[in-house]
């Protein structure tokens, strides 16, 4: 059994569904077909929640009927049968009833996570209603029924498993399973989901709790490519690389994929596929625990990093001082993402200001400290890119007029990371993209 991840893009037309439908009645073995919500949907409802939040009820009911009018020019367009069309129909009074009834209650945290639930409970319900128009039999798997996180919002991979299985064996032999992404129960059964782009995340662990073949993750570009081809015209797709690769260029920038899904599919050794859903025949990304070829394979932009020095006289020579320097923003639950330091200073960067003005007082007492803010980490990543002869030549050969703030070597083989001022992101990209790929 396979699993096939579709995100918004994919099933944000009724025609790219229409596509994808006609993508998984192709496939030969079993898949369980992970959906996100339409594009734009999770958007939306983001904002409807952030308007019942703050009281601003008319505004949000506009929001829901905007929404609701979207869906049901969807739902003409996707069907055309009027069985189906009047069961389409139902399932979204069904939905926006509920939306309609939440601005009337008092709002709760809670209450915001069912409400971002609507957007994959509507997408994979209105694909069921479209695959049994075009008789393609196929079975509804609830995620809410199977997909759980513990307190500390980890997911619980031994009950997901055990769950996943009953539902299945629910429902032997069919060829096509359908559940959503992005949304799962936390400890204390309430619904809530794996965080933005959350999908990925979903679709690996399902691809884990089943031994899938392949966790396929369908998006609408050909897989990961050498550089951001948001930012620098010529890029080319990676062919293979390795989990550990793939780790390091989804967390520090590749927006492809969302960081988290990575270590599902490396523990149980599943291997991941990057799909284009508008080019089913482009080869894509094969991400495996090979990295498939020696030397760089990609560089990535991390956006609105804060580098932060602590300088103090009285680290020379000292024990325990990088120790309580963590302990601080452990007790704030902030991340550090890039570390350097000298006989008298260390040098960090985080990239969640939550808590910066907290953590910057309570760093006060170890020196003098100075914080950058606008800055972008520049990830250089691939196999054994410290064996690689030249590497490191080509590589600040080719930014030699740019103001490097931190350089990250050696922390582990397969990457460099460079701090720079966000002003020299796209000049940056450019430059390495010619310097270390060859590429204008
Ligand atoms: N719909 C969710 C989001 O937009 C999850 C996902 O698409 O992966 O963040
Ligand atoms: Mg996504």
């Amino acid at each position: 059994m396979k699993v096939m991840k579709f995100g918004g893009t994919s099933v944000g037309k009724p025609e790219r569904m229409h596509h994808i439908a006609g993508l998984v009645s192709k496939e030969t073995e079993p898949v369980i077909v992970v959906l996100s919500a339409l594009s734009g949907t999770t958007n939306a409802l983001v904002e409807i929640g952030e308007q019942i939040a703050r009281g601003d009820r008319a505004t949000a009911k506009q929001s829901i009927e905007k929404l609701e009018a979207h869906y049901h020019s969807f739902v003409n367009d996707l069907l055309k049968e009027p069985a189906t069309l009047a069961k389409a129909r139902a399932i979204l009074g069904e939905h926006f009833e509920f939306l309609h009834i939440i601005l009337k209650i008092s709002f709760s945290e809670a209450l915001s996570k069912d409400i971002l639930a609507q957007g994959e409970l509507l997408s994979t319900k209105l694909f069921c209603t479209y695959l049994e128009e075009k008789g393609i039999e196929h079975a509804l798997l609830p995620a809410l029924e199977f997909m759980t996180i513990d307190a500390n919002d980890e997911p619980q991979i031994g009950s997901i498993k055990i769950k996943l299985g009953q539902l299945i064996a629910h429902h032997p032999g069919k060829r096509v399973y359908v559940t959503q992404g992005y949304i799962c129960r936390n400890s204390r059964g309430e619904v809530d989901n794996l965080k933005r782009g959350g999908s990925d995340y979903s679709a690996s662990l399902i691809a884990a709790a089943i031994q899938a073949t392949v966790c396929e993750i369908w998006t609408d570009i050909d897989g990961m490519h050498n550089n951001d081809p948001r930012v620098v015209k010529k890029t080319v797709p990676v062919e293979q690389m390795s989990f550990e690769e793939a780790a390091e260029l989804a967390y520090f920038g590749a927006k492809i994929l969302h960081p988290a899904s990575i270590w599902p599919a490396q523990q149980y050794n599943i291997p991941v596929k990057l799909l284009n859903t508008m080019q089913p025949e482009a080869k894509g990304t094969l991400i495996v625990q090979e990295a498939g070829s020696v030397g760089v394979k990609a560089v990535a932009a991390k956006d609105n990093i804060i580098a932060i020095r602590i300088k103090s006289s009285r680290m020379l020579l000292a024990y325990g001082f990088l120790r309580k320097i963590f302990e601080v923003f452990e007790k704030y639950r902030t991340p550090i993402d890039m570390i350097t330091t000298s006989e008298v200073a260390v040098s960090l960067t985080i990239d969640n200001s939550v808590y910066l003005k907290e953590i910057l007082r309570e760093l006060e007492p170890f020196g003098t400290i100075e914080v950058d803010e606008s800055q972008v980490i520049i990830s250089v990543v691939g196999n054994e890119i410290s064996r690689t002869e030249d590497m490191v030549k080509k590589l600040f050969g080719s930014i030699m007029n740019i103001p490097v703030r931190m350089v990250s070597y050696g922390g582990s083989p397969h990457n460099i990371s460079l701090l720079v001022p966000a002003s020299y992101k796209t000049q940056i990209l450019q430059q390495l993209n010619k310097g270390m790929f060859g590429l204008e």
